[in-house]
């Protein structure tokens, strides 16, 4: 089975990491990619430039056994939709001959609004989803996801697709936004990512100045 973790990653801190270790070990994943959003369509566009997050996020992971950064919404042109993703990971499974099942890892921030994703129904035929705990937001089992909801990791693995499971992982309250508001106030961002992501932030001079004065 390969996950996938999607986001902006901007920067990656370890309210990602964290929990993507703690599913990739719960799950037996194979690997898991992390795949940063080029030109996310569903928000506001990021503050550092796609490269700096790309590099940030090899910098987080590099040392990580059966993580890898999968650059793959950096060569496509428009809005970096998650469908084109699958669709383009599945095509490359495909290709190798491989029917293993497609994993991916949303918060329960994100995944509140998966509805309102392009072509939601056609990423459920290509993925299933875990969804990850996270501070300050509950796991709801609405309607619509009846007769998705998996009890049982194996139920996950003799599928390939399709399957909706919560996941309790160890509650980290840092977000991209928080860390990027105490850099721009002159704070550090030790602790909350890896040392390295805080180097390279530093080198950089990422997030010292908010995007309006980075435009004048
Ligand atoms: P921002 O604060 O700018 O919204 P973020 O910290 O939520 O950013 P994203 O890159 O948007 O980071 O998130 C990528 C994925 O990681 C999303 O599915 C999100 O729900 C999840 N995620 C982010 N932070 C945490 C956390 N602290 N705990 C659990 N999941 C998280």
């Amino acid at each position: 089975m390969i996950g996938v973790i999607g986001g902006t990653f901007d920067p990656i801190h370890f309210g990602h990491l964290r929990p993507a270790l703690e599913i990739a070990e719960q799950f037996q994943l194979d690997q898991l990619r992390f795949i940063p959003s080029a030109k996310p369509p569903h928000r506001w566009q990021p503050v550092a430039d796609a490269e700096h997050r790309l590099n940030m996020v090899k910098l987080a992971i590099a040392d990580t056994h059966g993580f890898i950064v999968d650059d793959r919404e950096y060569h496509r042109e428009g809005s970096s939709y998650t469908v084109d993703t699958l669709r383009s990971l599945r095509a490359d499974l495909n290709a190798d001959k491989s029917s293993e099942s497609i994993l991916m890892i949303l918060g329960q921030d994100a995944f509140q609004s998966f509805r309102e994703w392009h072509e939601w129904q056609n990423i459920l035929t290509l993925a299933h989803i875990v969804v990850s705990s996270r501070p300050g937001y509950q796991f709801n089992n609405e309607s619509w996801m009846k007769g998705r909801v998996r009890k049982q990791i194996s139920d996950l693995h003799r599928e390939q697709a399709g399957g909706i499971y919560f996941c309790e992982v160890t509650q980290l309250d840092i977000s991209a936004t928080t860390i990027r508001k105490q850099i721009l106030a002159g704070k550090s961002s030790r602790y909350l990512l890896p040392q390295s992501v805080e180097a390279y932030i530093n080198k950089h001079q990422l997030y010292k100045a908010n995007k309006a004065d980075k435009a004048n």
